[in-house]
């Protein structure tokens, strides 16, 4: 295998233009499939980010007085030069994060795109002023925003804060996760590619409580966009708090697909172990709980243990591998403590375990787990409770409907949720009485102009289209003289 070209990125994008840190300090970035090290990115300090917040509050009132058509042609322009490095982000992300190549190749990289394009649209067509009664009302951007972003989206997460943050006339310093941070250098290389006025979008590279609070801390940052765990977003919201500014977040989830009694058993269960498997199972939204009819357990069973037994497992080099590594050892060694917690809870292992996949030898070093299916879960076990980010699925079985939809509700978090059913009315009425921002009725896709976003602990706002959009505006009632 050849090997990856290392990355050291040695600077931060402030003001349109690399700026050495005022630290020292790097985070050393790892090859999921192999563990070896492929580049490095600043750990910077506050100063840095007192300088972002600095170029973007210059930038901010010229960048809104532009005009919603010149900022939309801006927004184009960072598009086609996220396009053009297609295939260097896919790589990027296929090594950080481990995920395959159809994802890697497929919503990693191209819904980035797909964010500055409808940011973009939905720009172009937005009335910034409206009548309500007798007054005006009119949205304006907060400002400087600061978004702060997880490792497993690392491109995608990035982008769709700052394209629609920027699209609403706000300037934005962001701080990508110190775990996977090499494609944001390529955003920056695109940003100043696409001629993108200096300070429109900062990035400053560093971990979360030096930078990351920096950021959310500063009197001149007027919103934050956080996605991450919930640990770290109650944090962010206790210290946003302390300056009453605004925060979007995008959190946990422990999300139930509950089968109905008379849905295509095969299809419903091959669907919701397909879901969970997307990205190695390092998703916010995977269905990671699957709540069936007792009396079709062993059935369900079968088909999960056949569709999760069945996949490929190795490096996310190779096209035909389903289930990549894991983005680094301690979410390997996490995961694999939940494959433990569940066997000691007691558990059913229906297939996988903790016994080491076989990889290449030169993978050796990389972060693989076996995809498990466990069955027989009940609701006070670690795996049914608590998000384990990888592919480990628990299945829960239930007696009648309105124990489905306790079990179903019975999670702290709110994500998302799905239901397969016979009768697609029945769904929908299940869908109704599910708690969650985003449910998927009979394997629904997704679109990028509905809202993504959860209920209880799993956040606050939306991303995506028009609702994504609207949280970057603030509202001024105009009142004038009738
Ligand atoms: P994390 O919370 O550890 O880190 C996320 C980001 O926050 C990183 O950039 C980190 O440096 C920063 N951070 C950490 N502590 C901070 C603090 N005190 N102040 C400011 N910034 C801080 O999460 P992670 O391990 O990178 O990502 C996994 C988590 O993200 C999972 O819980 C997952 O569910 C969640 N996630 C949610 C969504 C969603 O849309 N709801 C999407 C992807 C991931």
């Amino acid at each position: 295998m050849s090997e990856f070209p290392r990355r050291d990125v040695t600077q931060n994008y402030i003001d349109g233009r690399w700026a050495s840190p005022s630290t020292t300090a790097v985070a050393e970035v790892f090859d999921s499939n192999t563990g070896a090290v492929i580049g490095s990115a600043p750990l910077s300090g506050r100063s840095d980010v007192e300088d972002a917040v600095a170029a973007a509050s210059r930038a901010q009132q010229g960048w809104w007085r532009m005009g919603a058509a010149a900022r939309a042609e801006h927004l184009r322009a960072v598009a086609r030069e996220l396009e053009a490095r297609h295939e260097e982000l896919s790589e990027l992300v296929m090594r950080e994060v481990g995920a395959n190549q159809e994802i890697s190749y497929g919503s990693q990289t191209m819904t980035p795109v797909m964010s500055f394009n409808t940011a973009a649209d939905i720009l172009e067509s937005y009335e910034f002023i409206e009548q309500v009664g007798q007054n005006k009302v009119a949205r304006e951007p907060f400002g400087v925003i600061g978004a702060i972003t997880a490792w497993n989206f690392p491109l995608h997460l990035v982008t769709v804060k700052a394209a629609f943050a920027i699209a609403a006339g706000n300037t934005v310093v962001v701080k990508p996760s110190e775990i996977a941070p090499l494609t944001a250098a390529v955003f920056a290389e695109a940003l100043d590619a696409a001629g993108l006025p200096a300070g429109v979008i900062n990035i400053v590279f560093g971990n979360g409580l030096e930078v990351g609070e920096a950021i959310v801390e500063h009197p001149d940052v007027r919103m934050l966009t956080f996605t991450g765990s919930t640990r770290a977003g109650r944090r962010i919201g206790e210290l946003a708090a302390q300056k009453v500014a605004k925060v979007a977040l995008e959190l946990g989830g422990k999300s139930p697909l509950v089968i109905l009694p008379d849905a295509p058993l095969e299809e419903a269960v091959r669907f919701g172990v397909q879901d969970l498997l997307l990205n190695n199972g390092q998703r916010c939204d995977g269905l990671t709980r699957m709540v069936v009819p007792a009396e079709l357990l062993p059935e369900v069973e079968r088909v999960a243990a056949d569709v999760m037994g069945g996949v490929k497992v190795g490096p996310s080099t190779d096209s035909s591998v389903v289930v990549g590594p894991l983005a680094s050892q301690t979410q390997q060694e996490r995961v694999r403590e939940y494959i433990r917690k569940g066997i000691d809870q007691g558990a059913k292992l229906v297939v996988g375990g903790l016994e080491e996949p076989e990889v290449p030898a030169e993978n050796a070093g990389g972060y693989y787990v076996r995809p498990s299916v466990f069955s027989g879960v009940t609701g006070d076990m670690a795996i049914a409770k608590e998000e384990i980010f990888g592919p480990v699925l628990s299945i829960q079985s239930y007696d009648d409907l309105e124990q489905a939809i306790e079990i179903a509700n019975d999670t702290e978090y709110g994500l998302h949720a799905a239901v397969y059913g016979g009768d697609l009315d029945e769904a929908l009425e299940v869908a109704g009485r599910l708690e969650a921002g985003m449910v998927t009725v009979n394997g629904g896709g997704m679109d990028l102009l509905a809202p993504f976003g959860g209920y209880k602990q799993s956040g606050i706002g939306r991303e995506f289209g028009l609702y994504g959009f609207e949280e970057f505006l603030e509202v001024k009632a105009i009142r004038v003289p009738t």
